[in-house]
């Protein structure tokens, strides 16, 4: 892990930790500012602009969403793509819609929309979860729903929600469009994923709750508007019997990906949600994570927070499930 270097105006803090082979950036006060490489600049006013614009410039261009990820990577100079194709204004990719049982998500949807819908807060407890725990308000007014999943990053707290969920992202290129199932999204690689280089992810497809469903997401932080040291999201459906007959488990920054945790959902189906059965599952939701020391605490450390959150996550998501809180 290299010494921590600081950036004052804008808050940031550098580290590469060459364990996980990835940069993480940290809030910190104190340091200088670091300016961009330079690079071209093109606004797309609507999807097919942006693809063809992805298309023109090839592996050199780099969506700009809500910005949040990827100013500070131009900053340190840990991304430098030579054309950026902003799509914040195409305004038919903000919206947050439940038609044929799918909410669908349009990817530039800030996560402040997400906190404030009343769709969201009424029917999607664990996305509020999720996005309320994401950064700080100001980040949040900017950060896109979409830019969180696409940046791939394991220490981003979507994508274990939707592994949980059992998501579809929609990915339009020059074909036309295609839908990836989230598992199939993120690669082995940290921050890499399965979207081509000149596709735009356009929308997220989340299966409608049905009558007993429900999910939670719970994050540990070191402080209010961190990442995570460790975050589980658990989802479950629920037959008449009170029988899991869906389990979608994920975890957040305990790994060089995100992670889905497939031994205890496979564990969990069939299952009636008690305290045997979320003690098992938590322990093999533990067993997935492959969690490395740094500064946000020891290996070990994470693991046991990964079972005390999975336990935390399975109650409240049965308590939802039951239709309590
Ligand atoms: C201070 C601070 C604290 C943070 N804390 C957290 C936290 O606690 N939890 C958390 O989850 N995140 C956190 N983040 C990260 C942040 O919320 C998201 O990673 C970020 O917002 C990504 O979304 P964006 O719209 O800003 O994307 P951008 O930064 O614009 O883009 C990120 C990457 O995704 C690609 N991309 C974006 N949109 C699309 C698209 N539609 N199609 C294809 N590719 C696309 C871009 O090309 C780029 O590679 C924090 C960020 C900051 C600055």
């Amino acid at each position: 892990m290299r010494a921590p270097q600081r950036f004052p105006p804008y808050g940031l803090t550098y580290f590469s930790d060459e364990a996980q082979g990835f940069a993480r950036l940290w809030l910190f006060d104190g340091g200088e500012i670091l300016i961009p490489g330079s690079f071209d600049y093109v606004v797309a006013n609507s999807v097919s602009d942006a693809v063809s614009l992805l298309q023109q410039h090839g592996d050199e261009a780099k969506i700009l969403a809500g910005g949040q990820s990827l100013i500070p990577l131009l900053r340190f100079r840990l991304a430098a793509p030579s054309v950026l194709v902003d799509i914040n204004r195409i305004a038919d990719l903000e919206y947050i819609q439940e038609t044929d049982n799918t909410l669908h998500i349009g990817a530039l949807t800030r996560e402040a929309t997400l906190d404030e819908s009343p769709l969201i807060r009424t029917r999607y407890p664990i996305l509020l979860d999720t996005s309320s725990m994401v950064a700080d308000p100001v980040v949040r007014n900017w950060a896109t729903v979409g830019g969180n999943i696409a940046h791939a990053d394991p220490a981003n707290d979507h994508p274990a929600t939707m592994l949980a969920l059992g998501a579809q992202l929609v990915a339009i290129g020059p074909e036309g469009g295609r839908i990836i199932p989230i598992d199939e999204f993120f690669t082995d690689s940290t921050f890499e994923t399965t979207l081509h280089t000149n596709e735009v992810l356009t929308e997220i497809r989340i299966p409608a709750p049905t009558e007993k469903s429900g999910g939670a997401y719970c994050k540990l932080e070191r402080k209010v508007g961190d990442y995570a040291i460790a975050g589980v999201a658990a989802y479950v459906t629920l037959d008449g019997d009170g029988r899991i007959n869906y389990a979608g488990m994920g975890l957040t920054n305990v790994g060089p990906v995100p992670i889905k945790a497939r031994d205890a959902e496979q564990y969990l189906l069939g299952k009636t949600l008690d305290d045997a059965s979320i003690h098992q599952a938590a322990d093999l939701a533990a067993a997935a994570a492959q969690p490395s020391s740094d500064t946000r605490g020891p290996a070990e450390y994470k693991r046991a927070m990964v079972r005390t959150l999975a336990v935390r996550a399975l109650r409240k998501a049965s308590a939802r499930a039951r239709g309590g809180e």
